[in-house]
């Protein structure tokens, strides 16, 4: 009988040891203060470890050799036949000679925190991934028979690590909400910037910084046709939604506007 005690408990550890966490089961101070890069890293590292529906990529390091990280995450189907998937949607695309056996699927990249003292980004980063892989939610199960995620949870490590350890830093145990408090008043130069104070966000169109150059590598591998930059807005500015206002680049083609209209559509009905 008690063998069979001991057994029942070993596969019950080793049920919950499987389980992919949530953000706040594996870092309680979740949501209260701000999450220190090596934390988001080992969440992820604890996700991969934990759940066959994600992947890693180490696309590169930054100028102060913190890891740049991609996350595939779509039905562990899908990902054992990940390159064939690549292949097929390149081919799809005009970009690749020939066909795969590979069915096509939905590629949707999510960008967070390009500016890294924009905080509610990478934080969010965390609980769309566990939400993605979580085996109760039934409906990203779904949704991912059909799509590839890649997610990469934070653009700029050396801003936002500038950003989270300053902020660290000045506040206590009890944080301020007020405006005029210290930890809301970030000196020059802020996480916003990479390591030579350039804005990112403003590097997609020149790509003269590392950071870029290196996302850019993998993101032309892979072409996606859904990309959403994920940023952080002040408590009184407006939200951004498509369409965007007049004039358009040039370089937008007309499907472009059409499907940024069409987003827009949806993003209010949501
Ligand atoms: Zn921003």
């Amino acid at each position: 009988m008690n063998r069979f005690f001991n057994l029942l408990l070993f596969f019950t550890c080793f049920i919950a040891f499987s389980q992919p966490q949530s953000p706040s089961e594996f870092l309680p101070n979740y949501g209260k203060q701000v999450t220190y890069y090596h934390q988001v890293e080992a969440y992820f590292e604890q996700l991969v470890q934990n759940s066959d529906w994600i992947k890693h990529q180490k696309y590169g390091e930054t100028t102060q050799e913190r890891s740049l990280n991609a996350y595939y995450i779509s039905t562990p189907d899908n990902l054992k036949n990940l390159e064939e998937i690549r292949k097929n949607h390149l081919y799809e695309i005009g970009l690749y000679p020939t066909k795969s056996n590979a069915k096509s699927k939905t590629i949707v990249w999510l960008s967070f925190n390009v500016h890294g003292n924009e905080i509610g980004a990478i934080e969010s980063a965390l609980s769309v991934a566990y939400e993605l892989v979580n085996p109760n939610n039934k409906d990203t199960k779904k949704w991912l028979e059909d799509i590839v995620v890649i997610l990469d949870p934070c653009l700029n490590p050396d801003g936002f690590s500038r950003y989270a350890n300053w902020l660290r830093d000045v506040s206590g145990k009890k944080t301020h909400p007020g405006v005029s408090d210290r930890e809301h008043m970030e000196p020059w130069p802020g996480g916003r910037q990479n390591h030579y104070v350039y804005d990112l966000n403003r590097d997609w169109a020149w790509q003269t910084q590392l950071e870029t150059q290196l996302r850019m590598d993998l993101y032309h591998q892979w072409m996606p046709m859904v990309h959403a930059d994920v940023h952080e807005m002040g408590y009184n500015e407006p939200y951004f939604f498509p369409p965007a206002a007049e004039p358009y680049h040039e370089q937008i083609a007309p499907f472009q506007r059409d499907f940024h209209k069409k987003i827009g559509e949806i993003t209010q009905e949501i």
